[in-house]
């Protein structure tokens, strides 16, 4: 996508965001009848129009640029000076802002990068190969590799194993069982090779601890992240390269150390021991595709038989055209004795990290919520995830503000929240609903969540924890028309168009479909917790080429 239409559509993304949000003001919730149109007919359209009108895409940029230029990962001194800039923006805009800061479980890599967190073997002819440290530079400009964090996987346990490696699939239940029962695998002592995928890394995690697997490593598979079919790889198209690596967190709960209350020091101020927080004991790194396929292809390449195993099996490395169950075959056989070793050294440590709030009041049911948020720290550059999703955060705050001063008021207050440490876990914003959460469950409409904003320029892609706003969803969509002038050739008018054509309903084509929501970002606790109903919706590509995955790009 060139730097243009970039910034077209992020500013598309947020008008649909805007109008979704100003119809949540009159929405009317109830447990009896879905929201229709006759409980948002008192929709000012002239302040619409010119709230849409007033979308700057040049500010959009500079938001974008002011927070995606620099690694800014939770806990880090950029992380506390983002805070403070984004604080100071809303106070300018006249409006009650707050920063709160939370002391919490936070994960981080540590030890020297050439002995620690990676994987090796010796070869045949002695020396070591060892996976990559670090992804390649691939653009030329962001040369601050001493900030940007290597591959790890958040609340991993530490250890240095050694062991031969048993490729099991998704780290399902389901493939170590059938591993199991089919090979007869005994799984002590060894280390499990996982695609990413399916599940939730922190699941696979336990898993392998489950069946004592000694470590695990994770990697994205080609056929997942980069097949063919889909594309070029970064930087010649939009898929994942093969020394890519994603980072991620094995936990999504909150701070660990205070579950079910927040993690302040005003409110019960008191912390599990790290050992009463149930984090997985066993070594787990993620490793490119480019380092998966030299491990992995020891063995089968010396493979001659096939099993039947099924397709979900393939994971598209080069040497796919062998079936991966010959290398059970052949270890069944005790020829097999590549022995690897898997070092990782993982902190888990206490430090600060700060939600900001800004608060517009309502001018009519001023204790009546809508809330909207996204989170603010990234692995590292995250202009896609989460930048994407802030730059369309200030640009409503800053229209909004604009028309208060202008003389108007929304009917209900709007919260606007920039969450913290949402890629370690879900912190900031599970940490507020604790703190909060008798207000909040009273007094909350709904809460709007804007992660990502823009993933692509085909399609929006909606999701809602509750079928009681998906039609304010859907009559947004119509209001706005198709930014992709291309699309409008075709007769493709608004954003409801296009999302009805891309992502029909499975059940009736003759609308979008709008997903479930379920856990992965910022609405979790909102819904889990406290049963608030979420939105959370962006831009995506085109998904017949059915690829999920360029903002897992960490760079990007
Ligand atoms: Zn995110």
């Amino acid at each position: 996508m060139d730097r243009k239409s970039y910034f077209k559509f992020i500013a598309f993304n947020m008008c649909i965001f805007l109008i979704a949000f100003l119809l949540a003001f009159y929405l009317t919730p109830s447990v009896y009848h879905r929201t229709t149109l006759q409980s948002i007919k008192d929709l000012d359209d002239t302040f619409l129009k010119n709230t849409l009108n007033a979308v700057d895409r040049d500010r959009l940029r500079n938001f974008l640029r002011s927070y995606a230029s620099k690694p800014h990962m939770a806990g880090t001194q950029k992380d506390k000076v983002n805070a403070e800039k984004l604080y100071k923006f809303w106070k300018e805009l006249g409006y009650e802002a707050k920063i709160i800061p939370y002391r919490v479980l936070l994960s981080f890599p540590s030890g020297n990068r050439e002995e620690t967190n990676l994987v090796r073997f010796k070869k045949r002819n002695n020396s070591w190969w060892t996976s990559r440290a670090l992804e390649k530079q691939l653009d030329g400009i962001s040369n601050q590799s001493d900030h940007i964090v290597r591959p790890f996987n958040a609340f991993s346990g530490s250890g240095n194993v050694t062991g031969t490696l048993v490729y099991v699939n998704y780290g399902r239940e389901m493939d170590f069982l059938y591993l199991r029962n089919k090979f007869k695998v005994d799984f002590r002592g060894k280390i499990a090779v996982a695609k990413y995928g399916k599940i939730f890394r922190g699941d696979k995690a336990k898993t392998a601890e489950r069946w004592n697997a000694s470590g695990l490593i994770l990697f994205t598979a080609p056929k997942d992240y980069a097949p063919k079919f889909a594309g070029k790889v970064y930087p010649d198209g939009i898929l994942m390269p093969s020394d890519g690596v994603q980072r991620g967190s094995l936990k999504l709960e909150g701070d660990l150390l205070t579950p079910g209350w927040s993690a302040t020091d005003e409110s019960f101020n008191y912390r599990l021991n790290i050992d009463e927080a149930q984090l997985v004991k066993i070594p787990v790194l993620p490793i490119s595709y480019g380092d998966a396929e030299i491990l992995l292809q020891g063995f089968e390449k010396e493979a001659v038989q096939k099993y039947n195993l099924t397709s979900d099996w393939e994971h598209g490395l080069e040497f796919e055209n062998i079936d991966a169950s010959a290398y059970y075959r052949y270890e069944k056989s005790n020829d097999y004795t590549k022995q690897v070793t898997l070092i990782v050294n993982v902190t888990k440590e206490i430090r600060t990290t700060y939600n900001v709030h800004a608060i517009l009041e309502g001018s009519i049911e001023t204790d009546r919520y809508v809330i909207v948020g996204n989170h603010r720290d990234a692995w590292i550059y995250g202009a896609i995830d989460p930048s994407s999703g802030t730059a369309a955060l200030l640009e409503i705050s800053a229209i909004l503000a604009k028309a208060k001063k202008d003389g108007w008021s929304p009917k209900r207050t709007i919260i606007f929240c920039s969450w913290a440490a949402e890629e370690q876990g879900l912190i900031g914003s599970t940490e507020w609903v604790e703190q909060f959460s008798n207000i909040i469950s009273a007094r909350a409409v709904a809460y709007l969540n804007t992660d990502i904003a823009v993933l692509g320029t085909s399609t929006l892609r909606g999701g809602t924890s509750s079928g009681l706003i998906s039609n304010v969803l859907l009559e947004a969509a119509k209001r706005v028309e198709n930014p992709n002038k291309t699309a409008i050739g075709y007769g493709l008018k608004t954003v409801y168009d296009s999302w009805k054509k891309y992502m029909p309903d499975r059940d009736n084509a003759k609308r979008p479909y709008i997903s479930p929501l379920g856990s992965g970002s910022d609405y979790q606790p909102f819904i889990n917790y406290l049963g608030i109903t979420s939105v959370d919706i962006f831009y995506m590509y085109d998904p017949v080429r059915s690829i999920f995955l360029i903002f897992i790009y960490p760079t990007f």
